[in-house]
């Protein structure tokens, strides 16, 4: 089938709804998923379009570790005039390496498994955590563009967007934005931190001036608090990850073995590095955008925002301030 609009995303869009301008960035929408995952990902299509995109045409790439069936393909491509792409992950960037010692492996797994964590015996999980780290953004398809905005199956967008994101982050030199910050497993990661501070001191020239350590630490960056951003929601900049910082960091990290003797989530690797190697002004949080991904949702409490956005959720129930949420600590390196 011929795509609706051409697969270049920077090419002009009829001026629609909140699109007034026509104009868009080089981004498209990102989703991870498998094909049992498409009840989920047709949710979150619909959603996305109804609250975005169907004004601004983004297009969308798919990524999986198996081939695609007819039946994803299908029920995807019925939700939207944005041109699809459908792509396979290379074997190498999803399966657990040789060089892994499957008996420590297995060993950390069950360590984990004790201790009642969710996805502690998976290792799909596991595969999945170390490409989203390393290795998404280096995907021939999306090569072409500049920025992602990660959407998962059976999330729900809550406000209608009277802005581009993409837009508003290119033209306020943004790099990397979240809607819900809260606190990581520490039995996920117990050398993470470690591992951290050893790449730190070997190349501290890596660190930013200004850089957001307050959201991650208490004590000036000896420990860490387990902040984090919750990564299934991103919009961010992917010359960030493809640069050598960032490239250099994941490389120290993976080569620990931690995405699988421990169970490292994408969500803390990307966000001490943003948080580390960024100035704390890059980073920024979308009050505007109301996102649920269960069990947690971000609702704007604002009551103007959420008119403005139509938004309907129930504000009550915003993460923001709740007792798992790292708000705080993202708010208090601003004053
Ligand atoms: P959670 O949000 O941490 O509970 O983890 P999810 O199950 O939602 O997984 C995170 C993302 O990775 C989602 O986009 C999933 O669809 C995707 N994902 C998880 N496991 C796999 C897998 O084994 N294969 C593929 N292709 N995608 C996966
Ligand atoms: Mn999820």
């Amino acid at each position: 089938a011929v795509p609706a609009f051409p697969i270049d995303s920077t090419a002009n869009f009829p001026p629609v709804g909140g699109n007034s301008t026509g104009r868009r960035a080089n981004a498209t929408l990102l989703m991870l998923a498998r094909n049992s995952d498409v009840q989920g990902a047709v949710q979150s299509i619909r959603s996305i379009e109804d609250r975005f995109n169907r004004d601004y045409g983004y297009p969308y790439v798919f990524l999986n570790e198996e081939p695609w069936t007819d039946e994803f393909k299908k029920r995807i491509s019925a939700l939207t005039r944005a041109p699809i792409e459908f792509g396979v992950i290379p074997h190498d960037w999803w399966f657990q390496p040789d060089w892994i010692d499957e008996s420590r492996a297995t060993e950390g797994r069950k360590k984990m498994e004790e201790q009642g964590i969710i996805y502690a015996g998976s290792v799909s999980y596991r595969n999945m955590c170390r490409f989203n780290s390393g290795f998404f953004f280096r995907h021939e398809l999306l090569a072409k563009y500049r920025w992602y905005w990660r959407i998962e199956p059976d999330v729900s967008f809550h406000c209608t967007l009277s802005f581009d994101p993409f837009l508003y982050m290119e033209a306020q030199d943004k790099v990397y934005a979240f809607t819900i910050a809260l606190y990581e497993w520490s039995a996920t990661i117990p050398t993470l931190w470690d591992t951290v501070k050893d790449f730190t001191k070997k190349y501290p020239e890596t660190v930013a001036p200004d850089n957001a350590m307050g959201f991650m630490s208490e004590n000036g960056g000896q420990d860490y608090n387990m902040c984090h951003f919750w990564s299934n929601f991103e919009i961010a900049d992917m010359n960030f990850w493809r640069g050598e910082t960032y490239m250099k960091f994941f490389e120290f990290l993976d080569k620990t073995g931690g995405f699988y003797y421990e169970r490292w989530g994408d969500a803390p690797v990307h966000s001490i590095a943003a948080s580390l190697f960024l100035p704390k002004s890059k980073i920024h949080f979308f009050n505007e955008i109301g996102y649920e991904h269960p069990p947690n949702q971000h609702c704007p409490s604002d009551d103007d925002v959420w008119r403005k956005g139509m938004c309907g959720c129930d504000q009550s129930k915003t993460h923001d301030y709740g007792p798992y949420s790292c708000q705080r600590q993202w708010d208090r390196i601003f004053h």
